[in-house]
């Protein structure tokens, strides 16, 4: 699958794209993903991404041209699935639209910035609008840090122990249990029994059982 994340400030998602599961995944080739700075996609001395928003009122507004100009060249060179907004008025994000996107072979990801986007953008341009939560970030970088590290997890074969991702919460509308590791006995702190038993049905049976009294009195939205 092929990520192409589009920002003013590149700089923010370098890191948490570059580590620990997502790193891996691009290496062994099971994710690409790339990032546009859209100041490379201006004409003028000063590289300018953003204008006063008409109509006067505080705050900077993200420029159409850069956009259009990044969005137009990545379309020129293969079919994108979806071009995705981060946006607080989107639909919310979660385990499911996650799972939808990881089926695809290449989705674009806008961040805004500022006050945010010349709206016509988001009317001619974009598939999808997506909300990480009820809370303004400054940024959508983080946004699609956010949806990059939620796909690119469950592509399969992206995380080496593949049944890790599919027993996280949520994947079954279920919370996970809870999971312990050595020492089976810390400041008399004890492991449950069950889990040192070595009886295989009976610790399935137990996770079971817990990701349902977990999600009964967690989430019982969920259920
Ligand atoms: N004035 C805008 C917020 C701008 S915040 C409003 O009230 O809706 C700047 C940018 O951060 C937004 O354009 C968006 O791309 C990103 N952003 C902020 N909060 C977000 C959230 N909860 N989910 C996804 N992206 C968000």
């Amino acid at each position: 699958m092929r990520i192409d994340i589009l920002t003013v400030v590149p700089e923010l998602l370098s890191s948490p794209l570059n580590e620990s599961i997502l790193k891996r995944a691009q290496e062994s080739g099971h994710a690409e993903i790339y990032v546009h700075n859209l100041r490379d996609y201006t004409d003028d001395k000063r590289r300018t991404v953003d204008d006063y928003p008409f109509g006067g009122e505080a705050g900077m507004v993200m420029k159409i041209e850069p956009v259009y100009r990044c969005i137009e060249k990545l379309k020129s060179e293969r079919q994108y699935d979806e071009i995705i907004f981060t946006s607080p008025d989107g639909i919310q994000y979660n385990q499911r639209e996650a799972n939808r996107l990881s089926l695809m072979n290449n989705i674009i990801i806008l961040c805004g910035h500022y006050k945010g986007i010349d709206y016509r953008i988001r009317e001619h341009l974009i598939t999808r609008e997506i909300s990480i939560g009820d809370y303004v970030l400054t940024g959508g970088e983080l946004a699609a840090c956010v949806i990059a590290d939620s796909v690119v997890r469950i592509i399969p074969g992206a995380i080496g122990d593949e049944a890790s991702a599919l027993t996280d919460c949520f994947q079954d509308n279920l919370l996970a249990p809870p999971v312990y590791t050595r020492p089976s006995e810390f400041n008399g702190w004890k492991v449950p029994d069950v889990l040192l038993s070595g009886n295989f049905a009976e610790i399935e049976k137990w996770q079971e059982e817990q990701a349902y009294e977990r999600t009964k009195t967690l989430r019982p939205d969920l259920l």
